[in-house]
């Protein structure tokens, strides 16, 4: 985020900015975790490195960064791929949302800026799928600017320097926390004063945000793990020194997740498997799922299913039973193994597929929803 006039004026916590942030800086330098998107530093590496880590783990995202820039490595090849072939890239890390939203960033990106991921704060934050951290975070990573990108984990260590004792979920406590770090970033001047410089050399604010993100990752750990006794900080933070940092930071989240219970109907012919591709609108818009039913059927109910579209069943089997977690909703999943005549691909209707084992791992994008299913 960047400040204004007003929230320049807050008063700075604790002793913060040159004898904390040179023993973070220290740390990070020793401790820093080698990792792909930190070893050549472009905007657009940047943008899709922190996207990708949104809700999944860096071990994770490794297996699929390098791939997804060599196909696609710049705005304006992201944003001419088509987007079963984005889909497929994207396969196992989730949330596909986010994808979507890249692309529309690159169409953006090229319509209005010459394919070039703009320079500024405020124009990163207008792009579709720029939250204040991303655009924080390739503003200061990629080009410099004095700006602090706090995610879940960021709050989650400011919190507890700082014993925050107010839900950080709710957007006043994590708006005063974005102020707080701001204040906490270090002047280009003061920033590793004259020490050894990591790899944003001279981009103080990138240091500082790569520094709290390693403490988050490695030290400051969420639930009951904060390793205090090797935190560079433990001197200054307030909930250390007052033996409340398990229990912080509080999180009371006000969404109701939705239950649902659904059936998944795996149909198969012994070579080919029956996908249909979703809604263009809605959850995982225009993904490709194994036909599925809400409610928890019977076998019955299940060939019946089966039937109206259009199959008759030769025989049907119990598949294990399985959950998946969206934002606003969990799925309790049953499922059966439906086997079916062979089926003809050129009477399929329309948004059906029928492809061979083969070609739907090589070819299709299912979702981590139907994941269980998979044959
Ligand atoms: S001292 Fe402990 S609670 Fe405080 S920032 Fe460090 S690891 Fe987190």
């Amino acid at each position: 985020m960047m400040m204004n006039k007003e929230q320049e004026k807050l008063p700075l916590p604790l002793l913060f900015r040159q004898e904390a942030n040179e023993s973070l800086l220290a740390f990070c330098r020793e401790s820093a975790r080698d990792l792909p998107w930190r070893r050549s530093v472009t905007p657009y590496r940047v943008w899709i490195s922190e996207i990708m880590l949104q809700q999944t783990r860096a071990e994770v995202v490794r297996r699929y960064y390098d791939r997804f820039l060599a196909e696609l490595p710049t705005p304006r090849a992201l944003a001419e791929a088509s987007d079963d072939r984005l889909a497929k890239l994207w396969e196992g890390l989730g949330y596909y949302r986010r994808a979507s939203l890249m692309k529309r960033a690159a169409c953006v990106i090229v319509e209005k800026h010459g394919g070039e991921l703009p320079r500024d704060y405020a124009s990163l934050r207008a792009l579709p799928g720029f939250g204040d951290y991303t655009a924080a975070a390739v503003a200061s990573f990629a080009y410099g600017l004095r700006a602090a990108a706090v995610d879940g984990n960021l709050l989650r260590v400011l919190a507890r320097l700082f014993r925050v004792e107010e839900n950080v979920l709710s957007s006043k406590t994590a708006k005063t926390l974005r102020e707080i770090a701001y204040r906490m970033l270090p002047d280009a001047k003061d920033g590793t004063s004259g020490g050894e410089r990591y790899l944003y050399d001279g981009y103080a604010a990138a240091e500082w945000n790569q520094a709290m993100m390693e403490l988050g990752a490695q030290i400051c750990l969420p639930n009951t793990q904060p390793k205090c006794e090797k935190c560079p900080l433990s001197a200054y933070c307030i909930a250390c020194a007052e033996g409340c940092a398990e229990r912080l930071p509080i999180r009371e989240s006000t969404l109701k997740r939705k239950e649902e219970a659904r059936t998944v109907l795996r149909v198969t012919d012994g070579e080919r498997y029956l996908l249909h591709r979703r809604a263009e609108k809605g959850l995982l818009a225009g993904l490709f799922e194994f036909p599925n039913k809400e409610g928890t059927l019977s076998e019955d109910e299940a060939k019946k299913a089966v039937e109206e579209m259009g199959f008759s069943v030769k025989s049907l089997r119990a598949l294990a039973p399985a959950r998946h977690v969206f934002t606003h909703l969990t799925w309790h999943l049953s499922g059966y193994e439906v086997t079916v005549p062979p089926i003809d691909r050129a009477a399929l209707p329309e948004d059906f597929f029928a492809p061979t084992k083969e070609e739907l791992y090589r070819d299709y994008s299912i979702p981590g929803a139907f994941g269980a299913y998979k044959p």
